[in-house]
């Protein structure tokens, strides 16, 4: 159904410039209230804070990992390796396996046969609550406490 596709893609285009998420100049970058916002237009904004919500921006902008995660739901190219810079060794350790977790997810919400992307969502075996829900956890915010604890 087109209205539901819609729905779902949504979630792939940053929500300020309109413009679909890509790996070179729209990087999604998620914020620690879920939000994901384009990197180029993270960077035009004047305080550190949500467009959405206020909530502050707590890490350098440059240091929030892009969101791999989505990334791949746009059928971009993701790197193999990213480099994550955590203040510590126990830090880096939750990110990674918080990140698995959210590849996983992608891997399920992708639709079997794969080869026609988005618009073959809606042959996905999940229901579209339960793709919604998951699209919400692969939007939290990785690095930030307040994101891994959304994601548990
Ligand atoms: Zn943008
Ligand atoms: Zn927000």
């Amino acid at each position: 159904m087109p209205v539901q596709a819609a729905q779902w893609t949504e979630f792939l285009s940053c929500p300020v410039c309109y413009n679909e998420f890509d790996e070179n100049v729209h990087k999604p970058i998620s914020l620690g209230c879920s939000h994901t916002v384009c990197k180029t237009c993270l960077n035009k904004l004047h305080r550190k804070a949500c467009p959405f919500d206020q909530t502050a921006i707590n890490t350098d902008i440059d240091v929030l990992p892009i969101n791999f995660a989505l990334l791949q739901l746009v059928g971009a190219q993701v790197p193999d390796h990213q480099s994550i810079k955590l203040s510590n060794l126990g830090e880096t350790k939750h990110y990674e396996v918080a990140k698995k977790c959210a590849e996983d997810l992608v891997l399920d919400l992708k639709p079997q046969s794969g080869d026609k992307g988005v618009a073959s969502l809606n042959q996905s075996a999940l229901s579209h609550p339960m793709q919604r829900k998951l699209v919400t956890l692969v939007n939290c915010q990785l690095v930030e406490e307040e994101g891994r604890v959304r994601a548990t």
